[in-house]
């Protein structure tokens, strides 16, 4: 007898199969009920089984569902072209769309390349980023990650970029502490750059706040303006990777927001199809497509899937839910409300050592000493650990911990859907603190 089977991401492992969701609720084929208190990879921002989404995809599909990008445009994808352009800064006009947040981010790369190539600069090939960051899992978009789990195996395909400090205050790469030092780490990237040459580098690429790894790590106010005057200095793109914050989920349609900060490129995934199809975008400023346009005028890039209509119809959608029920207010409101309760569980627990984030993006980092700050040894796997506890008990949190390079802590984040109510954080916060307590139980 035949033996198939779907590769699941850990094989052996036994994962429950979802029958249905509504709201911010998740349900097996058993029954059991599980709090989507991550939005799952940070990506169901409007929450599960939403009937306006079912329709659009419906009254699509009658007319058409799938057309090639090289023969034919269509009303949705032109559509929502013109409306993230409406909601990204003033110059960034021009969006092409790609079906993952790693496709993205490497079609950034690819942009931020053609760009200098079509002004017959052919040096300027690297990319800076940070060890602490996660930019995707294919080839160019990992050569940019510092995740070393998902690097390991696959070093010697992976372009050798250089790295700069991540502006992670809580355990600083630097060891100094804010804000007396001056936000050093900002201007390490200007010595990086000199170091390696400034005709060498094409652009610098950054999540706003650090997500999958690092958990939730936002930046000291005068971060990104800093970064932004060293990329100008050098001729350098600067590229914000707002796949995880991008579309609401810290409070702003755009995370750079919090600092009026403007990128030369935006990378999105994630929440701009809520998880309802597979869709992403890089949004590209006037100042790169102007030299393409008057150049080869091809941005040399795309894929079977670019700009399909179906999904382009599905994110139209999911955008128009979430202006008409306001949901980048309620990241902002309710996520200060998540960051006061998390506060509490503080007080409570030692092993909590920081509590931050933006907005609907928040994490906690575990300690063995909230003192001294030091990290749990990776093999006692408490980030697994308090995964699996708050799974028995039906909520679902997201690991930000994997080996990365500069960093071995462990930190989990959650991320609610953007429509969850007060009362409901605080069925997330119960949870939360039960199962902190268990696993307090369990280190003793
Ligand atoms: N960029 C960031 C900031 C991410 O968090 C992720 C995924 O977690 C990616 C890129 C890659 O997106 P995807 O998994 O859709 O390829």
């Amino acid at each position: 007898m035949r033996k198939s089977h779907l590769i699941k991401p850990v094989l052996g492992n036994n994962y429950p199969v979802i029958s249905h969701g509504k709201g911010i609720y998740l349900y097996d084929k058993d029954g059991k009920q599980y709090i989507d208190g991550s939005s799952g990879a940070i990506t169901a921002n409007i929450g599960h089984g939403v009937r306006e989404i079912a329709e659009a995809m419906w009254n699509q599909a009658q007319h058409v569902s799938f057309i090639y990008r090289s023969q034919f445009t269509s009303d949705a994808a032109e559509q929502l072209a013109e409306k993230i352009a409406e909601y990204a800064p003033v110059d960034l006009n021009s969006v092409f769309f790609v079906n993952s947040g790693s496709e993205a981010t490497e079609t950034a790369l690819k942009v931020a390349i053609q760009y200098f190539q079509e002004q017959g600069n052919m040096t300027k090939t690297k990319v800076i980023s940070r060890w602490t960051s996660y930019h995707g899992i294919t080839l160019g978009a990992l050569s940019m990650s510092g995740h070393q789990l998902r690097r390991q195996r696959f070093t010697p395909l992976l372009e050798d970029f250089p790295a700069a400090p991540a502006p992670y205050c809580y355990q600083c790469p630097l060891k100094e502490t804010y804000p007396g030092c001056g936000v050093k780490c900002a201007d390490e990237l200007e010595t990086i750059i000199q170091s390696i040459g400034p005709d060498q580098i094409a652009a610098f690429i950054a999540e706003p706040v650090i997500g999958a790894s690092g958990g939730a790590i936002a930046p000291p106010d005068e971060y990104f303006a800093r970064i932004r005057a060293v990329c100008d200095k050098y001729d350098i793109l600067f590229i914000a990777d707002e796949v995880m914050t991008g579309m609401g989920r810290t409070g702003k349609m755009f995370a750079m927001e919090h600092w009026n900060v403007i990128p030369d490129i935006i990378a999105l995934g994630k929440g701009m199809s809520a998880g309802y199809t597979p869709m992403a975008a890089t949004i590209v400023s006037d100042r790169i497509m102007n030299v393409i346009e008057a150049g080869s005028k091809v941005v040399m890039s795309g894929h079977t899937f670019s700009a399909n209509p179906q999904s382009a119809a599905v994110c139209l959608a999911v955008l128009d839910y979430m202006e008409k029920n306001k949901l980048q207010d309620n990241a902002e409101v309710t996520g200060q409300y998540l960051i006061t309760q998390l506060q509490r569980l503080q007080w409570k627990y030692p092993l909590i050592g920081d509590i931050r984030g933006k907005g609907l993006l928040c994490g906690i980092e575990l300690v063995r000493d909230p003192i001294s700050r030091e990290p749990f040894d990776l093999s006692t796997k408490v980030t697994d650990r308090l995964l699996s506890i708050c799974f028995e008990k039906g909520l679902l949190v997201y690991p930000a911990v994997g080996g990365v390079t500069g960093f071995s802590g462990d930190s989990i984040i959650i991320s609610p859907p953007l429509t969850v109510t007060k009362e409901q954080i605080a069925d997330v916060i119960d949870i939360l603190d039960q199962s902190l307590s268990d696993l307090t139980t369990q280190l003793i």
